[in-house]
């Protein structure tokens, strides 16, 4: 893990805080800069968004980088934006970005994909599709309930009890951040008939704060 240092003054930063923003350099991400402020939860999610792209970090060393991830995630987690699912860890932050937490009037628009992406993050998203089809069991799958293996590992998503259980070192680790998915339940999910899967995915989106992960 990158040690985090606060930016140096950059050419193309700014001199002051920009019209009509915070003037305290605390509420921004690059203090030095008077960039990314993240005074708001829209701002604090714009400044993620910009942040992650790579000619945006590419201005700043990897210490610099770590300071700015590490104030916008702060930031983000303050205001609770997306962070129950986000995990916010910042060692593996740059390459594990998840998509932000939708709005429920949004949830129902989302595709199979987009869902996924909320869940699992890229990096994730890219491992369960690399996990061989054969390695994944689909045992029962009913409306209230789907059951299976993936490896040596067993899923169990019962709709009914609003509960998800899985047992691989990842499902568990990572609920302590919050992070509510492994990349065997994003391919066990792949393997479901994909509107029932869909459905799943919405509700559990929806709903995410009455089930039961374990
Ligand atoms: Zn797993």
């Amino acid at each position: 893990m990158v040690r985090a240092v606060k930016p140096t003054r950059k050419r193309d930063g700014r001199l002051g805080p920009p019209q009509g923003y915070p003037k305290d350099p605390e509420k921004y991400g690059d203090p030095a800069n008077w960039k990314y402020p993240v005074h708001t939860p829209f701002h604090a999610r714009a400044a993620r968004r910009y942040f992650n792209e790579p000619r945006n970090r590419a201005k700043y060393t990897p210490e610099e980088q770590a300071y700015i991830d590490k104030k916008i995630n702060e930031a983000l987690e303050r205001f609770g934006v997306a962070v129950k699912i986000k995990g916010g860890t910042i060692e593996d932050e740059a390459g594990t970005i998840q998509a932000d937490v939708p709005m429920n009037k949004d949830i129902d628009k989302m595709g199979f994909e987009d869902l996924l992406l909320v869940f699992l993050g890229t990096n994730r998203l890219a491992s369960a599709k690399g996990i061989d089809p054969s390695a994944v069991e689909v045992d029962k799958e009913t409306d209230t309930l789907l059951a299976g293996r993936v490896k040596e590992y067993s899923v169990r998503i019962d709709r009914q009890e609003r509960r998800l259980e899985h047992d691989c070192v990842d499902f568990k680790t990572n609920r302590a951040t919050g992070r509510l998915m492994c990349k065997h339940l994003g391919a066990f999910l792949m393997r479901v008939d994909r509107p029932r899967a869909i459905h799943l995915l919405r509700d559990l989106l929806r709903e995410r704060d009455h089930w039961t992960f374990e």
